[in-house]
């Protein structure tokens, strides 16, 4: 068995390969992505779908690929097998196409990333509240894929200049 770390949530020893990294250090979360996942991403969906009934309704599987068909503007969300990714588009589809490329066994995003699933967060037209939305996620999910915008990552960048 390969090296192992204790979450600091759900106490369970899991592989390193169950731990997101933050983009700045390098480092290991100390939550699991299962963890991270029940924590952040689901409670902030949760709540964003109580807050926003009618978008949220139509959210489902059938809807995400309707909106696929059509290049429908939003900001999406991609679970990665690697972490996650917050991306928005005026066409999701057409931005997915674009960091999507086939590999032997099934899809990327990025170069060496291997998407899970990804579903659409918010279904938005204009194409600044769009931007403002993107940040807004990003700044909450905090999805360690993300550069641009990531508290996480803002540190490095101001370090720079
Ligand atoms: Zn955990």
């Amino acid at each position: 068995m390969g090296a192992t770390k204790i979450c600091h949530t759900c106490n369970k020893e899991r592989p390193l390969s169950a731990y997101y990294t933050y983009v700045k250090t390098g480092k290991l979360w100390a939550r699991c992505n299962k963890c991270h996942y029940r924590i952040n991403t689901k409670r902030l969906r949760a709540k964003w779908v109580k807050e926003n009934p009618e978008r949220a309704s139509r959210n489902n599987t059938n809807a995400v690929r309707a909106w696929i068909d059509r290049g429908t503007p939003g900001v999406y969300l991609v679970t990665c097998k690697e972490g996650l990714y917050v991306g928005a588009s005026g066409s999701i589809q057409a931005r997915t196409a674009q960091h999507t490329s086939m590999s032997n066994n099934g899809i990327q995003v990025h170069k060496n990333v291997t998407v899970l699933s990804w579903r659409i967060l918010e279904e938005i037209e204009d194409p600044e509240e769009r931007r403002l939305r993107e940040i807004y996620w990003i700044h909450k999910l905090r999805p360690n894929l993300n550069i641009k915008h990531n508290p996480d990552v803002k540190e490095k960048r101001n370090r720079k200049k």
